[in-house]
């Protein structure tokens, strides 16, 4: 029997708001628990919500990004149920007429994209022996974004995941961070056999933590199901739990129906209208997206489409780029910030926004590196003092001795030092194994501290050892 996955995702995005997405409270976790809430995402009698403009001008702006058709008229629903991190004891959703529908993104179709408040958080590790609730994050506007099952396996739905949340960053819409929840994605997956209508059976994933963990548990959901349906039983539909750890999903409830939740529109919240101008407006504004920034990056900066992707991985780190590459040659730009400043970036677990040397500082040192008064190798202890103190390029330079020595008669010392040193490489270098002048060069490097101009080293090195 051929079997095939067939998957679908409910994605939860946290918009980048001020505020939340009915009330004026700050819309920020960081805060001390339930100090940034109100009488009204707390749901006391007689508060009335308020729709936060900015919240969505964000989700116009994600639905146009992914293709969607953006709705004059949607409507907020009030979805009921029973939990101790909902005060109110509904969540403000948006269902039977959502924001956008009928999008596309990287060939799967987007069902729909809706605006809803997001709920409170239980603590179980903040008071001894029980449970706390914190409502700092009860009623932060959220987007549902909820794609067809157009996803066939579990390493394509990651692939897809990364380019999503590519595409959601360059929009701005949210941080996208899946480590403190502003990025929450839920699969679906059923198996079925290829050809046919997906089969009304399926089961949802939750508790994935990374995108790591989405592929890991959906592989070995994949195989779970097919060694069911293989073994001529049924699969359950039910709502399963990720344990990373285990390396296994765990069941929980049944699926609730619909209905459970007696969604109604929200007396309280009048239908959300978006005229055209607004969608025009939303569009005039809108940040470019992956794709078109690589298309521009292509065409500008002759780079490999390797560089490309990786210089387009995050927008901050595609802006700091160009503004180098506007100063200094697009290649030395491409190649610092993909070595010296990423490698930074991921020793010290940092984003290009907590690097201290700015794109001006960056050009000023590889300018030293061009005009030969800095060798590669100082220039890159240079990066490093610059990016731990924040001090300009010329000054590191100046301060710390790594300014390029050309001098001959002090490479000369260096250069016989090293033949001294090293009898026997001589002896084979001039028997043949002219390769180890790299290993020659290496040691002047060391003894210069990396000054050494290692064109003039090597010439020397050269005549001295073949005269
Ligand atoms: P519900 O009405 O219960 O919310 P939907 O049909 O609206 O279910 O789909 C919810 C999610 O499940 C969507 O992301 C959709 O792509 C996905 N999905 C639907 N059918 C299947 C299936 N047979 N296999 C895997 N995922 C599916
Ligand atoms: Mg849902």
């Amino acid at each position: 029997m051929m079997l095939e996955a067939v998957i679908g995702l409910e994605i939860h995005v946290q918009l980048r708001t001020m505020t939340k997405l009915f009330c004026a409270d700050v819309a920020t976790a960081a805060a001390e628990p339930n100090t940034q809430v109100c009488p009204a995402c707390l749901g006391l009698p007689g508060a009335l919500p308020a729709l936060n403009r900015a919240a969505v001008a964000l989700a116009v702006r994600a639905a146009l990004g992914l293709g969607c058709t953006v709705h004059r008229t949607s409507v907020f629903e009030r979805k009921s149920y029973f939990y101790p991190d909902l005060p109110k004891g509904y969540q403000i959703t948006q269902a039977a007429r959502p924001l956008a529908t009928d999008g596309t993104f990287e060939s799967v179709r987007i069902r729909r994209l809706h605006l809803e408040e997001d709920a409170g958080r239980l603590l179980h590790d903040r008071v001894a022996g029980s449970t706390a609730v914190d409502l700092n994050r009860a009623g932060v506007p959220l987007i549902e974004i909820v794609t067809e099952p157009d996803l066939r396996d579990a390493a394509g739905t990651r692939a897809f995941l990364t380019r999503l949340r590519r595409a959601l960053l360059h929009l701005e819409v949210s941080d996208c961070e899946m480590q403190n929840g502003s990025l929450r994605v839920d699969a679906n997956v059923s198996v079925n056999a290829p050809g046919r209508a997906a089969p009304a059976v399926r089961t949802e994933l939750k508790n994935l933590n990374s995108f790591a963990h989405v592929q890991h548990a959906l592989e070995y959901e994949i195989d779970r199901q097919t060694r069911i349906l293989e073994e001529g039983g049924t699969v359950e539909p039910e709502t399963l739990l990720w344990d990373a750890s285990a390396g296994r999903t765990r069941r929980t409830r049944g699926k609730e129906s619909d209905s459970d939740y007696r969604f109604h529109p929200d007396p309280d919240v009048p239908p959300l209208t978006i005229t055209d101008a607004w969608v025009a407006e939303v569009r005039r504004n809108m940040p470019e997206l992956p794709a078109a920034k690589a298309a521009r990056f292509a065409a500008a900066y002759d780079l490999p489409p390797e560089d490309i992707e990786v210089l387009t991985a995050d927008p901050a780190l595609a802006s700091y780029f160009e503004a180098v590459a506007q100063r200094v040659d697009a290649k030395a730009a491409a190649g610092w910030v993909m070595t010296e400043v990423l490698g930074w970036l991921h020793r010290h677990d940092s984003r290009i926004e907590g690097v201290s040397v700015d794109a001006q500082a960056l050009a000023d040192l590889i300018r030293l590196v061009e005009q030969g008064r800095v060798s590669r190798q100082a220039a890159r202890r240079a990066f490093t003092i610059m990016a731990e103190s924040g001090r300009p390029a010329a000054e590191v330079v100046a301060e710390h001795g790594l300014t390029q020595v050309r001098d001959e008669s002090r490479i000369a010392e260096w250069v016989d030092r090293t033949l001294a040193e090293f009898p026997e490489e001589v002896a084979s270098y001039r028997a043949g194994r002219t390769r180890i002048m790299a290993f020659f060069v290496g040691h002047i490097m060391k003894l210069s501290g990396g000054t050494a101009d290692p064109q003039r080293s090597t010439a020397l090195l050269r005549e001295r050892l073949e005269r």
